[in-house]
């Protein structure tokens, strides 16, 4: 059996978070291609070095630190996630999943083990879409799936764009597509996350095994009404577009949760966005804008729930004599990892006496990007009441030692 370094993982999680406490009412802000995600990921190269890794970095400004394996012709494993966080983020969301990793190599080095074959632990760049609008653009761009002209141009609130913010970490992105890899280039990619959620726990189980990754379907409804003054226009001569949004609002949510309780997969949806026009106290609304998203990985189950909102919508925009306009702004098909992975990954932590759930998973993260061309399992950690993309973030020295551990032995079956 393999022995974690607990203390050694309690200091890199520091060290990556480049902090001395890991709950700081700020929380973290290290936003994609910002210099203190810089910051970060030098911390992850100075540890891998210290490993003894062979680090390098991609044209998108991927970090790979590899392990050779005694046959180096073949190509690695790799495990990895990102260190970018939202606005006031927490030290987990991401992080995890590389301090889990570089803790697994450890673990193997501290073990005398050699693989066979390579090893890597990938830290992605820019996983989150909290500055541009634009998630997973270094998985995306590894995976060849990143459309550079699109984002190009794409600004973040201080106007700075995605060309801007990635030539001021010394990128250059003439280049940047050159991170593309070729299939043959890697054998299997895992990745470690926090749950960002509390299925687990309410299984009464350890940790999660995703078999899918829910990709959404947005809409985009917007109302159009006439505006009027509060007091003079009477209840029978108006065109008011929050009545009619009103409804919708509910509906959303309750059709969700039925629809839900009668599939095998649960779906999820949410009035997430709402503007209000002119939003001034003595006027009738005279437009309204709602954003919806709906996720489940049955892709119809969520289609199926997309069109009965849009129909709900038209009929009570009838009813309140309000035009009405749907947009479906995403819609894209949920990712099925590799079962033959999942069942491994799943095995090993079984084997190591920890109980696990089979799930799904509701947010998208770096390894919907690499499934597309590589055999992929997502191995989640429970964090504590399903809090993240917040100060209050955490996840459990405890469970960090398990994630290390399933990943240290699967590596260790596997390379
Ligand atoms: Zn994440």
């Amino acid at each position: 059996m393999l022995k974690v370094d607990e203390q050694w993982l309690s200091d890199i999680t520091y060290q990556v978070n480049c902090t001395d406490t890991l709950l700081k009412e700020e929380g973290f802000t290290r936003l994609g291609f910002s210099k203190e995600e810089e910051k970060a990921i030098q911390q992850f190269t100075e540890i891998s070095t210290n490993l003894g890794l062979h680090t390098r970095q991609d044209e998108a400004g991927n970090v790979i630190a590899k392990w050779e394996g005694s046959d180096s012709k073949d190509a690695p494993i790799a495990i990895g996630s990102h260190l970018d966080t939202v606005k006031h983020g927490g030290g987990f969301d991401g992080a995890a999943g590389v301090i889990c990793a570089l803790s697994a190599i450890k673990t193997l080095k501290d073990s005398g083990f050699t693989p066979s074959i390579p090893i890597e632990v990938i830290c992605f760049r820019s996983e989150e879409s909290s500055r541009f609008g634009v998630s997973t653009i270094g998985s995306k761009a590894m995976a060849g799936l990143l459309d550079k002209e699109a984002i190009k141009d794409v600004k973040d609130e201080d106007g700075t764009s995605v060309q801007k913010a990635v030539e001021e970490v010394g990128l250059t992105w003439s280049n940047f597509e050159k991170a593309e890899r070729m299939k043959s280039e890697l054998k299997q990619f895992i990745e470690l996350h926090i749950e960002q959620g509390t299925r687990i726990e309410q299984a009464g189980s350890s940790f999660g095994i995703a078999r899918a990754i829910a990709c959404p379907v947005r809409l985009s409804i917007e109302l159009s009404g006439k505006a009027g003054h509060t007091g003079t226009t009477p209840m029978d001569n108006r065109r008011d577009a929050l009545c009619a949004a009103a409804p919708l609002i509910s509906y959303v949510s309750e059709e969700a949760s039925r629809r839900s309780e009668a599939s095998d997969y649960p779906v999820v949806a949410t009035v997430s966005t709402l503007t209000v026009e002119p939003n001034v106290m003595t006027v009738i609304p005279d437009t309204v804008q709602l954003g919806i998203d709906i996720r489940s990985v049955d892709d119809e189950l969520k289609r199926e729930l997309a069109e009965a909102i849009e129909k709900k919508i038209i009929s009570l925009a009838n009813e309140s004599r309000v035009e009405c306009r749907v947009e479906t702004l995403v819609d894209d098909d949920s990712v099925f990892l590799d079962p033959e992975t999942l069942a491994s990954l799943k095995r090993v932590g079984e084997n190591l006496g920890y109980k696990g759930f089979d799930m799904e998973s509701g947010a998208g993260h770096d390894i919907m990007n690499m499934a597309h061309k590589w055999p992929t399992g997502l191995l989640f950690i429970p964090c504590k009441d399903g809090v993240s993309h917040h100060p209050s973030e955490f996840a459990s020295q405890e469970d960090m030692v398990m994630g290390a551990e399933i990943i240290a032995h699967y590596l260790k079956n596997e390379a």
